[in-house]
């Protein structure tokens, strides 16, 4: 069985092969010219030595072949050399052409011998030999041609002269003989060099071809791992700078691409709009019908956005349910009507498996540059406007204005102040009676708070909003608690005098408020059948069961409970009914306007309360007539200027001495 010859092999033995036939050509050109030159020097140099008929025909014969190899030889040099070519027919070309100069001068040599006298002879042996020299190398591309060459050209000629009767002869054929000798092995080592250096260029042209396929290998690995860091660079990139779930830019993002949007329309003048968009009514999807569905409304309401930006970098998730988007060129009349159109395409109904749901947007807008030229200014701008609008009514679009960045900064200071208010003693109680309309007597006090910030006071309903806003309002709501029930301790009241508490939403709201309750009753030895809490119908607005049971908690201590300001919020009958409260307090917008209609009011609540075994308290009694006509209707408390201002409980003997002996202070 032969073994089969691998592809790779075969190239590599052509490549050898076509390296031995470029070395034949490559030096031929010297060869054949010296060739020519020998020729013609032979032929025309020894004019009277017989034969010329003889050496005109070979020597026309010999120019023919020295003209073909020389074609030969330069088609090689012009049209293979540098090509991939075939070796096969060249060699032959060369081969056989060489072969036959060599019988040539075989054949001139032999015939020559004859007639030739010793001169012409000498010079023939001289040529003969040289040109044989010059062949050894010239031909090293190919061993046997090389031998073949060099023997026929001085072999027969030698071996004729040793076997002539001339003496002299015998010398030079003996010469001759040992120069064959000597060139055929000079040939061979030639020859051997040649293929040596052949196989030796094409090993280091194997090594550099491996190393070529190396180096690819390595550039090939380095661009796989190029792009894996690429792969990776981007995921981090996405990590950082896009919302998982709606694919917007996040607010890291978003604030620099914003920066970039300030630079540009900075150097080209242009104005811009921010809208700061929440959405409304998104958490009660969020908690009936659970986070899945909330996160489908969220990538709904993204894909609406995305149709309104003019590209990624305008818009972004800031956080929950907010999103903002900028557009350019725009004055805020366009900012409000592109809001709109943003509210009406986020209203339409969202299709989440077979439900189908809403939600509404509340879009604040900050200008650039009328309101600002800082991008974390310019979205705390729309936000506060976004807040403003909320406020006033929800799902609308309200422009950023000077009134509010007044407020801001209000709202900042007060913010700070009440962070640091309660360690510097900067609160204070007041107390305000509520009278029995029937005995005339002191029903209970409502405890208020006082803050006196650097020497000014500041109204409760300013800064309540913004403790319960940043939840200074637990620590202030369990101070007041406490400091009631201390300072009501030494109460000077002939009779047990009760106090009423305001609580606020945030503290009911929390787990532990009843747990606070109880601490301030046993800390100060305040009984709990004394204190009144004062909550606002608005509590009931989210979570009414947990409240409810909170209500009923409080109660089973022995605490009363109030709902203040009764008829401003949306307290509907039945929820009345269910809070099972001790007292209800009519506000005083309704005392206020008891001529235009807000009798009405109050009559039909004293009925409803009742009907429900409530007590009544009409708070905001400024004039007699408002008393008494209250006390006609029934209302079991009143409370007001009318009676007293809120005291400090040191003002409040005094008043109290008053109130008994029938003097009330004129409240003008
Ligand atoms: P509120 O609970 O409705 O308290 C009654 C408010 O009406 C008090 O205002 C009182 O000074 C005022 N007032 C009483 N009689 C009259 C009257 O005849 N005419 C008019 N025009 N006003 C009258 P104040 O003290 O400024 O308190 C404002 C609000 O601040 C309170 O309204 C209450 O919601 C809140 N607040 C006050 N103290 C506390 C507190 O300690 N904790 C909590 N959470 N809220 C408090
Ligand atoms: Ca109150
Ligand atoms: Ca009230």
């Amino acid at each position: 069985m032969s073994a089969a010859i691998k592809p790779s092999e075969l190239r590599q033995k052509r490549i050898i092969e076509r390296d031995s036939v470029s070395a034949l050509y490559a030096d031929s050109v010297g060869g054949l010219l010296v060739t020519i030159a020998c020729a013609l020097a032979l032929i025309f140099g020894f004019p009277g030595s017989g034969l010329q008929e003889f050496k005109y025909t070979w020597g026309a014969l010999f120019f023919c072949l020295m003209s073909f190899r020389l074609i030969d030889t330069v088609y090689w040099h012009r049209k293979l050399r540098y090509t991939d070519y075939k070796p096969s027919g060249p060699q032959k070309r060369f081969v056989i052409s060489v072969f036959i100069t060599s019988i040539m001068w075989m054949t001139y040599a032999l015939t020559l011998i004859q007639s030739a006298d010793w001169l012409e002879l000498s010079t023939l042996i001289i040529i003969l030999s040289s040109l044989a020299g010059g062949g050894a190398t010239v031909l090293s591309g190919n061993l046997k041609l090389s031998v073949i060459y060099s023997l026929l050209m001085t072999a027969p000629l030698s071996l004729m002269m040793v076997l002539s009767d001339d003496k002299n002869q015998n010398i030079l054929g003996v010469l001759g003989l040992f120069f064959a000798v000597v060139l055929v092995l000079a040939s061979i080592r030639a020859a051997q060099f040649t293929r040596n250096a052949i196989m030796l260029k094409n090993r280091n042209a194997d090594l550099v071809d491996s190393m070529e396929e190396k180096n690819k290998e390595i550039s090939e690995a380095n661009s796989a791992l190029e792009s894996k860091v690429q792969d990776r660079t981007r995921e981090i990139y996405e990590l950082s700078n896009i919302d998982p779930l709606t694919g917007l830019f996040n607010r890291n993002a978003f604030s620099t691409s914003l920066s970039k949007i300030l630079v540009n329309c900075e150097a080209q003048g242009r104005p811009f709009a921010l809208l700061f968009i929440d959405l409304d009514g998104f958490k009660a999807i969020n908690d009936t019908q659970g986070h899945g569905v909330g996160d489908r409304v969220l990538v709904a309401i993204a894909q609406r956005l995305t149709l309104f930006s003019k590209g990624p970098e305008y818009i972004c998730r800031w956080g929950g349910d907010e999103f903002i988007i900028v557009i350019e060129d725009v004055d805020s009349d366009d900012a409000i009507d592109f809001g709109r159109d943003l509210i009406k395409s986020l209203s339409q109904r969202i299709q989440v498996d077979l439900s189908k749901l809403t939600v509404g947007a509340t879009i604040g807008v900050a200008m650039y540059p009328e309101h600002g030229n800082d991008e974390s200014e310019l979205i705390s701008l729309a936000d506060t406007a976004m807040y403003v609008q909320k406020e006033k009514a929800k799902s609308d679009v309200c422009v950023f204005s000077a009134d509010m960045r007044k407020s801001q900064l209000r709202e900042q200071e007060l913010k700070e102040g009440l962070a640091l208010a309660l360690q510097n003693h900067e609160f204070h109680l007041v107390y305000q009676p509520v009278i029995d309309n029937q005995t005339n007597e002191v029903s209970f006090c409502e405890v208020l708070i006082r803050w006196e910030l650097d020497g000014v006071l500041i109204p409760p309903q300013e800064f309540i909003p913004i403790a319960e806003q940043y939840g200074f309002i637990h620590e202030i709501g369990e101070w007041v608690l406490m400091k009631a029930c201390v300072e009501s301790g030494n109460w000077i009241f002939d009779d047990k005098v009760d106090i009423s508490v305001n609580v606020s939403v945030p503290q009911l709201l929390r787990n532990d408020f009843v747990d606070i309750v109880k601490a301030a009753l046993v800390n100060s030895g305040f009984p709990a059948t004394s204190l009144h809490l004062e909550i606002t119908e608005s509590v009931f607005a989210n979570n009414a069961d947990v409240m409810f049971a909170r209500i009923a908690e409080l109660q089973s201590l022995g605490i009363k409970v109030s709902v203040d300001d009764f008829g401003t919020g949306f307290s509907s009958l039945s929820q009345l009914q269910k809070m099972s409260a001790d007292i209800v307090k009519i506000d005083r917008s309704f005392i206020a306007s008891m001529d235009e209609g807000g009798q009405a009011i109050i009559q039909a609540t004293q009925y409803m309360a009742k009907q429900l075994g409530y007590s009544v308290v009409a708070e905001g009694v400024e004039t007699k007539e408002q008393a008494d006509e209250l006390s006609d209707i029934g209302v079991n408390c009143s409370q007001g200027y009318y009676f007293s201002y809120p005291m400090t409980i040191d003002k409040l003997s005094q008043w109290y001495e008053d109130f008994k002996q029938g003097k009330l202070k004129d409240p003008s």
